[in-house]
């Protein structure tokens, strides 16, 4: 014999039965209303009050994270050409300035969001010599421009891993 739990209603939609509870404030909640964590169903209400905790970021952390990340990644792709064979090494030490000069601005508070935005804006500053590198090479360049490629590539590789890393503290 199965006990059947009994039929609750959803606190959002007092029409459509349901056997589910958030396991956090024991509110009855339908399918459509479940989030799955890795703890259990939760409510979108829960769910959204333990994204701020971790999500500490103020608005204008993001306009700043953008211009510090793209400036400097920009700056630093300037630098490859001269640097060459030794982008290898002295990427990842970009992707470190550039992050910890994000963190200077940032100070302790954290977003998982605005890391995303600084590793994309460090793309986006790489981006135009990559693709001046990519030009060159279509419009018939040979072996420097695909070498001048492959620099590039690396680079905007390297610091939009390192950057994104340093910054949500996993240490690689
Ligand atoms: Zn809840
Ligand atoms: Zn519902």
């Amino acid at each position: 014999m199965s006990e059947n739990p009994p039929i609750l209603y959803c606190a959002n939609h007092p029409t459509v039965e349901t056997t589910l509870r958030c396991n956090r404030c024991e509110k009855p909640i339908c399918a459509r209303c479940a989030v799955l964590t890795p703890t259990g169903y939760r409510c979108k209400e829960c769910v959204r009050g333990q994204q701020k905790q971790f999500d500490t970021a103020t608005w204008l952390d993001y306009p700043l994270t953008i211009v510090i990340s793209a400036l400097l990644a920009y700056i630093g792709s300037q630098i490859v050409p001269i640097l060459g064979f030794f982008t290898i090494f002295l990427a990842p030490i970009a992707g470190v300035i550039i992050a910890e000069a994000i963190r200077m601005v940032i100070r302790k508070r954290r977003s998982k969001r605005l890391f995303l935005t600084a590793t994309v804006a460090a793309g986006v500053g790489s981006a135009p010599s990559l693709l001046l590198v990519l030009v060159g090479m279509l419009a018939g360049g040979g072996f420097g421009m695909l070498l001048g490629l492959v620099w590039q590539g690396v680079y905007t590789f390297t610091i939009i891993t390192t950057v994104y890393y340093r910054l949500s503290g996993i240490r690689l």
